[in-house]
């Protein structure tokens, strides 16, 4: 296997996280430890499973088949992992130019532009839109797939400034968030959450529903 990445959950279709539907796919591991952060289950960077960068290109191809609109990256920190995720966005490019419908990228970092490094900076401008900057809890936005009002959309290609320039200051009644359970009982969800005590709510509903809220949505309360 030449080029891996650790994951936490790959998923087809995720309709919470940018336009239309998406494959989602959540990379392991986060250094930044922004206080108030319910993603801590995908801090570690040897949690998660280590998949190859073809096997996710497999995942962009049915997601293709299957008439999705885009590629949605978060975590944990994508660009802890920016050689191999540079690999898969130039994959996911690829495939995406002989597509119908286009596939745009939606990446998400922690960092702010001016943290990246060369190799993070040329893996961020794979992305057709790049959502910036650590998640504040002190600081919560009604802007659609932010978490923070710190964090900023960045629209790097035509594609993304066709796609997202509706959405800059779009700020909806409440946050898009979708829920995904099995027969056995399990529930997940995923979505950007505009207020600190969103995540705990949607997880209590569910167990209250006699759900076990089995993983990771792009956050998760603290066990
Ligand atoms: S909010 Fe995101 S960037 Fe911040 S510690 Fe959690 S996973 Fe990392």
């Amino acid at each position: 296997m030449t080029d891996a990445l650790r994951l936490t959950r790959a998923h087809f279709p995720v309709t919470a996280l940018g336009p239309g539907t998406r494959l989602g796919i959540w990379l392991q591991g986060c250094p930044l430890a922004c206080p108030g952060c319910v993603a801590k289950d995908t801090w570690d960077p040897d949690g998660g499973v280590t998949v190859g960068v073809d096997v996710l290109l497999d995942d962009v191809r049915r997601a293709i088949e299957e008439g999705g609109d885009g590629v949605t990256v978060s975590g944990g920190e994508p660009l802890e992992q920016a050689e191999p995720l540079a690999a898969l966005l130039r994959g996911v490019r690829e495939l995406s130019a002989n597509a119908v419908t286009p596939l745009d990228i939606l990446l998400y970092t922690g960092y702010e532009r001016a943290e990246l490094d060369v190799s993070q900076l040329a893996t961020a401008a794979l992305a057709d839109v790049l959502i910036t900057g650590r998640y504040v809890v002190t600081a919560p936005t009604g802007l659609i797939w932010r978490g923070s009002a710190n964090q900023e959309m960045h629209l790097q290609t035509p594609l993304g400034r066709t796609r997202y320039a509706s959405y800059l200051d779009y700020e909806p009644a409440a946050p898009p968030i979708q829920i995904e359970t099995s027969p056995d009982g399990d529930a997940w969800w995923v979505g950007v959450p505009n207020k600190p005590n969103t995540a705990r709510a949607i997880e209590d509903g569910l167990r209250a529903l006699g759900y076990r809220v089995t993983s990771v949505s792009w956050r998760r309360p603290a066990p």
